[in-house]
């Protein structure tokens, strides 16, 4: 995989003492070929892999204590930056108008379940969605989506396969408007190919119904066909963003790295199951560690360092010890997890974590929960002085606007954060003292 083709590169920088001219450019040869062989688009590659030596030949660099290091952080830096620094989520409009979504994509990219994922989503937050059938091609297609919608609780609407998909899209607005639905996913359909007719129709809806987001949904596994079709719908049709499905698979990671590069719009969410739970912000960061397949321990050592500064770490440190460790440090936590790349990459990373890891099971989906539900608690109950009682759990889990079952998850999760924090403090603590990690 393109991961384990960096991670060589990787290990031949880390092992010279300097680093010369010389070695990198023999590793970004190198890391070309990999990126290359990944389905990464040629000038993303190109400028990717200039951008990279620029920074990597200077100075900096060859100064650095420890240059294969300097290197990889180097690489992941201009991997997040290539992928858009910043999560990207759909922002809706206020909650008394009408957000108009229309999914558009080829064929079996996940349009129908990814809009089933989001409607899911946006009514755990409270909008009232509105799936819409149209696409009246595929004769089992107005079926699936009844399915989904029936599985995340959202009415779907449908006029059956014989009007055209505009006049089915009018109709549903105006149902909207009539139900107080305040956000509305067309369902198109697609082709196994981009094709003129798809093209048109797509057009057709967006010139005659005020359509506030137009969403690509694209297959992760195609790799660089991923990215032609998304320049294609964005030259034809124009739009906003893109999700990448089945990024649960075994993909390599080519179409992440270029779509933002290629076509300036950004990736909105990931597709990470066919369960209608499995979707995810798209955060750059993460994908990029992916990528980078930073599996060990020396990464998670550069990680931390540059994310967590020893003050807290030494604070944190003395609070386990007097086990006071409560929400409020939780939540500073999860700050510098996120700056790390995520509690589930940080976990990957410690030795014998992913074995011990497979019994406790860490619910990446539920990691984006915690701040909304601790943001919800009072005071003296984020500093455990008050401890949370059933009726509290509910009036935490209305102002969050989650279920109990959630808050419960997540209390649980926080006491079994506590005990992997210990764990982890005392690393970093014993880097500190003993002045090296080993
Ligand atoms: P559409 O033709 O674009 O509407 O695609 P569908 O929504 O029908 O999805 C095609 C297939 O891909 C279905 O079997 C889905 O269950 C599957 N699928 C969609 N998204 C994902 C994903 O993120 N991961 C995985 N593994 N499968 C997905
Ligand atoms: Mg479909």
């Amino acid at each position: 995989s393109l991961s384990d083709k960096l991670q060589n590169v990787f290990k031949k920088l880390r092992s010279k003492g300097v680093l010369t001219e010389d070695d990198v450019k023999e590793a970004m040869k190198e890391v070309k070929r990999a990126l290359l062989e990944a389905d990464v688009n040629f000038k993303v590659v190109k400028s990717f892999i200039k951008a990279v030596s620029d920074r990597a030949v200077g100075e900096e660099v060859l100064k650095g204590l420890n240059p294969g290091h300097m290197v990889i952080k180097i690489v992941k830096e201009e991997m997040d930056k290539l992928m858009g620094s910043d999560v990207t989520e759909l922002k809706l409009l206020p909650s008394n108008e009408i957000t108009v979504i229309m999914m558009c994509g080829l064929q079996g990219a996940g349009k129908t379940t990814t809009a089933a994922k989001l409607a899911y989503q946006f009514k755990n937050k409270g909008k009232k969605p509105l799936l819409v059938a149209c696409d009246v091609y595929r004769p089992a297609a107005i079926k699936q989506l009844q399915i989904n919608g029936e599985k995340v609780g959202v009415p779907v609407f449908t006029m059956g396969d014989n009007h055209k998909p505009l006049d089915i899209a009018k109709a549903a607005i105006l149902h909207a408007e009539k139900n107080h639905m305040n956000l509305v996913f067309i369902d198109t359909a697609g082709r196994l190919h981009v094709d003129e007719d798809m093209m048109d129709e797509l057009a057709e809806i967006k010139e005659n119904i005020n359509v506030t987001y137009t969403v690509l949904t694209v297959d992760a596994m195609t790799g660089q066909d991923a990215v032609n079709v998304a320049t294609t719908f964005n030259d034809k049709i124009g739009i906003d963003g893109v999700i990448l499905t089945k990024l649960d698979g075994d993909t390599r990671g080519g179409a992440a790295l270029s779509i933002k590069a290629v076509t300036g719009k950004p990736i909105l969410y990931a597709g990470m199951g066919e369960k209608l739970t499995d979707l995810e912000p798209f955060y750059p960061s993460r994908m990029a560690s992916r990528i980078l397949g930073m599996g060990d321990v020396e990464s998670l050592i550069e990680k931390a360092q540059n994310a967590i500064d020893d003050e807290k770490a030494k604070e944190m440190e003395q609070k386990f010890r007097k086990a006071s460790f409560d929400f409020n440090d939780f939540m500073e936590q999860m700050d510098q997890l996120e700056k790390m790349g995520g509690i589930g990459d940080l976990l990957s990373m410690m030795p014998g974590m992913s074995s011990q890891m497979k019994n406790v099971q860490i619910d990446e989906d539920a990691g984006k929960k915690p701040k909304a539900i601790i943001q919800s608690m009072t005071p003296n109950e984020r500093c455990l002085k008050d401890p949370i009682s059933p009726s509290r759990k509910k009036r935490i889990a209305d102002g969050a606007g989650v279920q109990i079952a959630e808050v419960n998850r997540f209390l649980k999760q926080f006491e079994q954060s506590k005990k992997m924090m210990k764990q982890m403090s005392g690393m970093m603590g014993g880097k500190k003292r003993h002045g090296g990690f080993k």
